[in-house]
């Protein structure tokens, strides 16, 4: 989309910040060199007890007519990113690389342990980074939720019985753009680990962080979940009873 930029800020290899996006604002994150994977969280803004959550960012879903309930393995381009009430904090607008959702939405952010039992000395991962980047909000690190960790490739493989760790399929200036669809507080790890995995191909890079305000946007009241859920159902012609 077009819009004015309200915001524009570089996030520097192995660090963390929060960026505070209105309803209808759009976050773009953009891999400005390839390869380097950014963890988010994301809370509502007025009631930060409401928090991501990716697994109903999933799997709660509406389905195309006739097709059988199926939990998916990521989110793409056009899907919701839920809270743990099961409404939308934000709606994914475009993605640039290719395979589109290519993203980690199943574990927690790497963390101290993680690199300490993998034999790289004990030094701080996404989820120290993001904690401490939060903190001013008040909000203590046993809040923070699982991650939605954008550009994550991070494939489940059957035969391996586990996931893959592989290298970002994004190039240089590939982006995703999500959407507010109410205030939201955001924040956001560039990915430390250069030692451990293939998660950043070894070589932490920046990432570019720009929030647009999309001049056409009409606020709207935030729905309440059960509210927000029968409006979803008219809105799909699906009869409540
Ligand atoms: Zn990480």
């Amino acid at each position: 989309m077009t819009g004015a930029i309200v915001e524009d800020r570089v996030l520097s290899p192995k660090s963390a910040m929060t960026v505070e996006l209105h309803q209808g604002q759009v976050l773009r994150i953009t891999d400005l060199e390839g390869q380097q994977v950014v963890d988010m969280a994301v809370w509502n803004l007025h009631n930060l007890r409401e928090k991501l959550s990716t697994s109903y960012s999933r799997t709660r879903y509406f389905p195309e007519p006739g097709r059988a309930f199926r939990p998916r393995m990521t989110v793409q381009q056009g899907d919701w990113v839920m809270s743990g009430l099961c409404r939308p904090l934000m709606t994914i607008l475009t993605e640039t690389a290719d395979p589109i959702g290519t993203h980690g939405v199943h574990h927690r952010m790497c963390n101290a342990f993680f690199y300490a039992a993998h034999g790289a000395g004990v030094r701080d991962g996404c989820f120290e980074q993001l904690a401490a980047a939060v903190s001013p909000y008040g909000i203590p690190p046993e809040d923070i939720p699982d991650s939605f960790d954008i550009f994550q490739n991070y494939p489940y493989d059957v035969d391996a019985g586990g996931f893959l760790v592989k290298e970002p399929v994004t190039k240089p200036g590939d982006f995703i753009e999500f959407r507010a669809e109410m205030d939201l507080l955001v924040a956001l790890s560039n990915c430390p680990d250069d030692v451990v995995a293939a998660a950043n191909a070894f070589h932490c890079t920046s990432s570019g962080v720009q929030i647009r305000q999309d001049a056409e946007w009409v606020r709207h009241p935030v729905l309440e979940p059960r509210e927000w859920l029968l409006e979803q159902l008219r809105l799909h012609g699906i009869d409540p009873e």
